[in-house]
Parts: C-alpha cells; structure tokens; sequence
C-alpha cells in the first residue's frame, strides 16, 4: 500500500483554499486547510504533514513567521509558499528561512501539483541522505569530506557549505545573493566580490585537471552545478 501523503494548507482567501484542497483530494492526498495563521500553526505542530503549503500574507501569524516557529519546534516538513509578491527579496526570504519552493500567484494548479511533486520527491530521500553527488564528485555530509573521481579534496568551512548548496541545488542558477544569504547568513548588497572569490577558489579545487568542468557561472545571473 502506498503511503498516504498528508498536506497542510494555510490559506486565508477562501476560493483560493477551496480550490487546492479540491484538487490536491482529487490527486490523491490527504489534505487539511487552516484560514489564518494560528490555526495553521496548531495544526502543523500537531499533524505528522509531508508537506506544507504557507500564504505568505495572512491574518495572525504570517507565512514567514509560520515556518519559522515549525522549524523552531524541529517539523522538517517540506514547505512551498505561495505569495503574490513577486519581489526576488521574498523568494531569498522563504529560502533562507527553509523555504523548500516558491510559487507566485496567480498559478495554475498544474504548476502547483507539479512543485508539489518534485518538493517530495526531493523531500523524501533527502532526510535519510548523507551523501550528495553529481557526476563524480561526491559530497559526504556526516564524514564531511569531499571527493572528485574517489579523490579527496581539502575545503574550508565556507567551500563545504558553498558546494553543499550548490549540490543540493544542482541543476538550478543560483543568485550570489542567494548564495550569501544561505552560506554567508548575510546579505551582500554592494560587494559580492566575497562570493566571486570564494567561487573561484572552489572552482579550482573541484574543476582543475579535469576536462568535465562542474562548476559554472552564468553571467550576471549567478552559479550553478551541471
Ligand atoms: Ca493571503
């Protein structure tokens, strides 16, 4: 039997609320429904959720500060916001507070069921996982150790982290503001040459000597593993 996959919603429009719940029931979930803040904070506190799905503006408690107080009671439920405010700020926001994804309203709710199922996808393996890999490189999270074709490579603290987001991000551009925010808990408004630095310094490590070069910049929009 498959495992049923239980989802908290916290809407407060309630159209909007109706509308997921019916569609997500439709697709299979067990689906539950806050209309403000609290109440979705009782909920998600006392639920065993697989996934969560946050209004960012509510009346009570706001999304923000919804998923920060579940992460403080340790639920490590994945979490998708959905907002109207578009602002990269808010999406850097959410992720830097453990935002798994992001999506702007208006959507469709094919787009939704599909973020839907990659968070858990992404979700589920992740919590027994303890290496991340791509290609050959291999990022050991317990060992912390990090190996290109079974060699070792020596990081600094700040190379893991960088690599570590990068890996769990593969695939995905990734902002220098964004990489400051989650590897450097600040953000660099004028001076991202820190970033910049770093980047290179990890580059030569994991890409010197190998024709496969892992780590690349897209210009003017950031950095991304693939
Ligand atoms: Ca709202």
């Amino acid at each position: 039997m498959e495992h049923l996959v239980k989802i908290l919603i916290v809407e407060d429009e309630p159209k909007t609320g109706d509308y997921l719940r019916k569609g997500l029931r439709e697709a299979g979930f067990v689906v539950e429904l806050a209309q403000n803040g609290i109440d979705g904070l009782h909920l998600a506190l006392e639920g065993d959720h697989d996934l969560a799905i946050f209004d960012v503006m509510l009346p009570g408690i706001n999304g923000w500060q919804l998923l920060d107080t579940v992460r403080r009671a340790g639920k490590t439920f994945p979490v998708l916001f959905l907002t109207a405010r578009d602002q990269v700020e808010d999406r850097i926001k959410g992720l830097g507070l453990g935002a798994d994804d992001y999506l702007v309203k208006p959507f469709s709710f094919a787009e939704l069921l599909a973020r839907v199922r990659t968070v858990l996808r992404r979700g589920r393996p992740a919590q027994e996982m303890t290496t991340l890999q791509f290609a050959d490189l291999e990022l050991d999270l317990i060992k912390r150790r990090v190996t290109r074709h079974g060699q070792r490579i020596g990081l600094t603290a700040k190379e893991f982290g960088l690599l570590e987001l990068l890996l769990r991000r593969q695939g995905e551009v990734l902002p220098r503001s964004l990489i400051a925010s989650q590897v450097w808990d600040v953000n660099f408004d004028s001076d991202t040459n820190v970033i910049e630095v770093a980047v290179r310094r990890l580059r030569a490590k994991i890409d010197d000597g190998h024709d496969r070069k892992l780590i690349n910049t897209v210009r003017g929009m950031g950095y991304v593993i693939e």
